[in-house]
C-alpha cells in the first residue's frame, strides 16, 4: 500500500516543470500558480490559456535531459508511455514527479485545495478517492463562503441554545430524567398552559407563562417565537416547556421553523403524550392482542378537521368543546354503536376524570366536558375497570409540609404551598389552577399558618374530605377556622 505525507514544502527559489501543455497540465498549474511563479512548461505545443499565464515555455518534445536543474515535476502528457518515461528519468535524477491521475507512479500528489488569505485547507484522500476529495473540498469551500465556518460557531455561543420539551400530561413525575437536568440548568424557561405550575415552581430558571387562547392562536404562536428568539439571542439557555410531546400536536415543528430561520441552535426532549398518560392512568391499553392493532393520534379541533382513520383504536385530542363533532364523525364512518368511548379529563392528575359509555350513549349525552379531554374509542375500552389503580388511590392535599405519612402505594399528594405567605396574611398564594377539593379524599395540614392561608381561600371543606393535622395546635386551629 503506498502512503503519502502530507508536508508543506518550501518552493521558493526552486524550479517546478510541467511536461504536457494542454488541459492537464493546465488544471494543475493554476493550483501551484497560487504558490509560486518559477515554473517552466515543457510542451510542443501550449493551450492558449496557459501560455497566457506567461510562464518560460520550451516549445519542443520531452527529453529525458530537460529534468536537470528541477526540484518537482509534474507529468501532463495524454501519454502514458511518455509519463512513464519522464517518471523513470526522474527517478534516475533524484526529482520528484507527480504523474497526473497515476498514483502507483506518483512520488507525491497533489491534495485539493482551498486557499483563503494566509490560510491553506488541503483535503487528501491519499489518492484513493478522487471524486471524494473534490466533494469535500467543495463543501469545505461552501461553509467557508457563507461564513459558517469561522462567524458561526463564535456567533452561536452568543446566540444561546434552546431546548424544546416535553412536559408530560400533568404528573409532574412524568417528566423525563433529561428534562429535570435541562429545567435545572436553564435561564429562562418558557411555559404553556398545559403545564402545570407544581411542575414549573422547583426550578430557579426565569419562568414566563406563555398560555394562549384557542381564539388567538396564530398571532399568539408567533408572538411566543419572537419570545423564545429573543431570550436566545441574549446568550441564554432557553427551555421550552411544552404540555405532553412537542411534536403531537404542540406546534413543536413551528418553533423549531423560527430557530432555523435564526440560525440559534436547539434540540428537542421528548415528553410523554397526553394519549399515553391517559392510557396508563385509566388502564386502558391502546393496543391489544386480537383486539387492537392499530392506533391513531387525531384532533377534534377545528371541526373541520375532524377525521377519521381506519385504526382500531382512535384517540382524540382538543375534544372539550367538540365531543358531538368528533363522536358523529365517527358514527358516520361506520363504526357501531356499541363501540365503547372513554373521555379522560385532566390525565394523570389528581383530578382526573372518566366518562365512559358507548359511542350511541355519549352521541346523545348532554354531559359537559372540560379542557384538557382526550377521547379514547375501540373495542379495547372494554378492558376499563372503573375501580383502577389511579382512581383507587387516596388524593391527599398536603398543606404544605410532608409529614412522610402517606405512602405512594396508595395516595397521591397533591401539593399546596403556603410558607411565604406565612406572616402575611392578605397575599393569597398564586395557584394557577385553582384547586378541585371535590377530588380531594383527604387534607393534611402542616402548620397553624397555613391553615389560617388555607381558610383565606377556602371558607369550607367539604365533609367528605379527612382532615388530619401535624399536631394538638394545629388541629385547635382548623376546629376554631371551620367547624363553625
Ligand atoms: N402536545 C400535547 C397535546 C397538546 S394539544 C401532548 O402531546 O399531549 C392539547 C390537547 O392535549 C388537549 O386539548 C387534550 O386533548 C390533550 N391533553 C393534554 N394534556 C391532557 C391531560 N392531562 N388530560 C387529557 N387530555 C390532555
Amino acid at each position: 500500500m503506498k502512503s503519502f505525507l502530507p508536508l508543506n514544502i518550501r518552493i521558493d527559489n526552486k524550479k517546478i516543470l510541467f511536461v504536457g501543455g494542454g488541459k492537464i497540465a493546465l488544471h494543475k498549474i493554476s493550483t501551484v500558480r497560487q504558490y509560486t511563479r518559477n515554473i517552466s512548461i515543457i510542451s510542443p505545443e501550449i493551450q492558449d490559456e496557459l501560455h497566457q499565464m506567461g510562464f518560460t515555455e520550451i516549445r519542443k518534445e520531452y527529453e529525458t535531459s530537460d529534468l536537470e536543474g528541477f526540484f518537482l515535476v509534474y507529468a501532463c502528457t495524454n501519454n502514458l508511455e511518455v509519463n512513464r518515461r519522464i517518471k523513470n528519468d526522474a527517478a534516475a535524477y533524484g526529482i520528484m514527479v507527480n504523474v497526473v491521475d497515476n498514483r502507483e507512479l506518483s512520488d507525491f500528489i497533489s491534495p485539493a485545495v482551498i486557499k483563503k488569505e494566509e490560510m491553506t485547507i488541503a483535503v487528501s484522500s491519499n489518492g484513493e478517492n478522487v471524486k471524494k476529495t473534490v466533494e469535500w473540498r467543495n463543501r469545505i469551500k461552501a461553509m467557508l463562503q457563507h461564513g459558517d465556518f469561522f462567524t458561526k460557531s463564535s456567533e452561536q455561543h452568543k446566540k444561546g441554545y434552546v431546548y424544546i420539551i416535553g412536559a408530560g400530561p400533568g404528573d409532574p413525575e412524568l417528566l423525563t430524567i433529561k428534562a429535570e437536568r435541562v429545567l435545572r440548568e436553564a435561564d429562562v424557561i418558557l411555559y404553556d398552559d398545559l403545564v402545570s405550575s407544581e411542575l414549573v415552581d422547583q426550578f430557579k430558571a426565569l419562568k414566563i407563562y406563555t398560555g394562549k387562547r384557542k381564539d388567538h392562536h396564530h398571532f399568539e404562536q408567533e408572538a411566543i417565537n419572537e419570545e423564545i428568539i429573543r431570550h436566545a439571542l441574549q446568550g441564554k439557555k432557553v427551555a421550552r416547556l411544552k404540555g405532553g410531546d412537542p411534536f403531537i400536536f404542540g406546534r413543536g415543528g413551528e418553533e423549531i421553523e423560527a430557530l432555523r430561520q435564526h440560525g440559534i441552535s436547539y434540540e428537542i426532549i421528548p415528553g410523554i403524550t397526553a394519549a399515553h398518560g391517559a392510557s396508563a392512568y385509566t388502564e386502558i391499553p391502546l393496543t391489544m392482542r386480537k383486539i387492537s392493532s392499530s392506533v391513531a393520534f387525531c384532533t377534534g379541533h377545528p371541526v373541520n378537521k375532524i377525521q377519521v382513520p381506519d385504526a382500531d383504536t382512535l384517540v382524540y385530542y382538543m375534544v372539550a368543546s367538540t365531543v358531538q363533532e368528533v363522536l358523529n364523525a365517527v358514527a358516520k364512518k361506520g363504526r357501531d354503536e356499541k363501540t365503547m368511548v372513554a373521555i379522560v379529563q385532566n390525565a394523570t392528575r389528581y383530578n382526573q376524570k372518566i366518562i365512559t359509555g358507548t359511542l350511541g350513549e355519549l352521541r346523545n349525552s348532554e354531559k359537559a366536558v372540560y379542557s384538557p379531554a382526550l377521547l379514547i374509542l375501540g373495542e379495547n375500552i372494554n378492558q376499563f375497570i372503573e375501580d383502577n389503580w389511579y382512581s383507587k388511590k387516596k388524593k391527599v392535599l398536603i398543606v404544605d409540609e410532608d409529614s412522610g405519612i402517606y405512602a405512594s402505594e396508595d395516595s397521591i399528594k397533591v401539593h399546596f404551598p403556603c410558607r411565604q405567605a406565612e406572616g402575611a396574611d392578605e397575599t393569597i398564594p398564586e395557584l394557577n389552577e385553582s384547586l378541585e377539593l371535590d377530588f380531594i379524599d383527604e387534607i393534611f395540614f402542616s402548620s397553624s399558618a397555613c391553615v389560617r392561608k388555607f381558610h383565606t381561600i377556602y371558607k369550607s371543606i367539604p365533609e367528605k374530605i379527612i382532615i388530619k393535622t401535624a399536631d394538638q395546635e394545629v388541629n385547635a386551629e382548623y376546629r376554631k377556622l371551620f367547624s363553625a
